[in-house]
């Protein structure tokens, strides 16, 4: 089950940089992440953080291997 972006209905979404105001939401292992449509900024619990960043890490790889 994916997330979906509440505001555009995507589920494409990419880490976001933490702040002091996401602390609150970490103690309760939900991260920030940012929709790559819209740019809506939202949370996803750890499971689904740690596969929305290793996707995005390995696409970001695979395109600079290719510069
Ligand atoms: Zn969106």
């Amino acid at each position: 089950m994916a997330m979906t972006c509440w505001q555009c209905r995507l589920t494409s979404f990419r880490p976001s940089l933490l702040r002091v105001s996401d602390f609150s939401r970490l103690l309760v292992l939900c991260f920030p992440v940012r929709c790559t449509a819209c740019g809506e900024r939202t949370y996803a619990f750890l499971p689904e953080f740690l596969k929305l960043r290793s996707r995005y890490n390995a696409s970001r790889s695979r395109t600079s291997s290719k510069d």
